[in-house]
């Protein structure tokens, strides 16, 4: 298959949305930008496209997709019922980076849910997914478009490096802003549960609903997630990666670091701000969790691309915000291979 990739330069340039968006609606694949990551979209309600999204990435059939809308109206035709909760959170973060899980309709395939009885719906506030989304005039799954297992695609070039000549059309919008993927939640369940942490934060979940709490399958040991994708090792560079966290981390990363050249080792760091270590490539993912959160994914291809073996990665960050989120990805990546200093 040939793939062909589209740039939208601006509004201006949404006449060529319609092309991908009768595709999509056709049973098609077509990679669009969302403020979180790009998406790997496909008509939720045909099966067969459905299970196309899966080939292409590789990814475990037991592991549901996210669908996604261009307006609330339209989520009443996936869904059984909308929870209170859900109500709510739509009234306050949506469009934007938070998936609600609710029980599902009968039109939505058993790809799309794995067989769950609920379904995650979200609304993603990028104006080309929701003009696509619009145009297709149709509920679109859409999980991360990389390959699974590796970095979730920001950029439209990550997007060729794993879907090249696997989709009908990437739309190439530029940088994700956001850069990590949606907070999933569960809100079938009272308290409303958080089973993927991501772009929207705990505190302002709980400042809508009350109180959220984490799904204890996300930490502790022996507790199966109740999210299905989480359980599966994600976000991987090729490269060995450890994470050297806490407020400072230059004596561990420059410990990491000679041993590692010692050994012959390329290394990689990835900086949080202005450092002076002396290694083989450094990128800087900024110093605020947010800038943090949105060069991660890019640094950690860009760090492969450049051929490092090792990846050192300084984590300074806390518990509020988007900071969960990227403590999540991080570790994910690192394979837990944590040092706390
Ligand atoms: P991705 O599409 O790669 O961003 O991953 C979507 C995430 O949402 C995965 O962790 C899925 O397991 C999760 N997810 C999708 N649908 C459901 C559902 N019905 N119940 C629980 N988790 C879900
Ligand atoms: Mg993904």
């Amino acid at each position: 298959m040939t793939t062909k990739v589209i740039k939208i330069l601006s509004e201006k340039d949404y006449d060529l949305l319609y092309e991908p968006a009768k595709c999509l609606a056709n049973g098609g694949l077509v990679v669009f930008p969302t403020e979180t990551v790009y998406g790997l979209g496909a008509n939720a309600l045909m099966p067969d496209s459905v299970k196309k999204i899966f080939n292409a990435k590789g990814r475990p059939s037991d592991n549901p997709l996210i669908v996604h809308v261009s307006n609330k109206n339209q989520v009443s035709e996936i869904v059984q019922t909308i929870p209170e909760s859900a109500e709510k959170v739509m009234d306050k973060l949506w469009p934007g980076p938070i998936t609600l899980v609710m029980p599902r309709a009968d039109c939505v395939p058993d790809s799309v849910t794995a067989g769950l009885d609920t379904v995650a719906v979200r609304f993603p506030s990028h104006p080309i997914a929701q003009k696509l989304i619009e145009l297709a005039g149709v509920p679109v799954a859409a999980p991360s478009a990389n390959t699974s297992g590796k970095p979730s695609p920001t950029k439209a070039a990550h997007v060729l490096e794993d879907l090249n000549g696997k989709v009908d059309y990437i739309i190439d919008g530029g940088s994700c802003n956001v850069g990590l993927e949606s907070t999933v939640l569960d809100t079938t369940s009272t308290p409303a549960q958080i089973l993927r942490p991501g772009g929207a934060s705990k505190e302002q979940l709980d400042a809508i609903l009350g109180e959220v709490i984490y799904d204890p399958g996300l930490t502790a040991k022996g507790v199966a997630p109740k999210s299905p994708g989480m359980k599966y090792k994600h976000y991987a560079p090729n490269a060995q990666m450890t994470i050297v966290e806490g407020k400072n981390p230059e004596y561990e990363v420059t410990r990491l670091l000679d041993a590692a050249h010692a050994d012959g080792k390329k290394v990689g760091i990835l900086a949080c701000g202005f450092n002076e270590y002396k290694a083989d490539f450094i990128f800087d993912c900024g110093r605020f969790a947010e800038e943090y959160a949105a060069n991660l994914f890019d640094a950690l291809r860009e760090l492969d691309l450049r051929g490092a073996d090792v990846i050192i990665a300084e984590f300074p960050f806390g518990e509020t915000g988007i900071e969960p989120a990227i403590r999540n990805r991080i570790y994910k990546a690192a394979g837990g291979n944590v040092i706390k200093c």
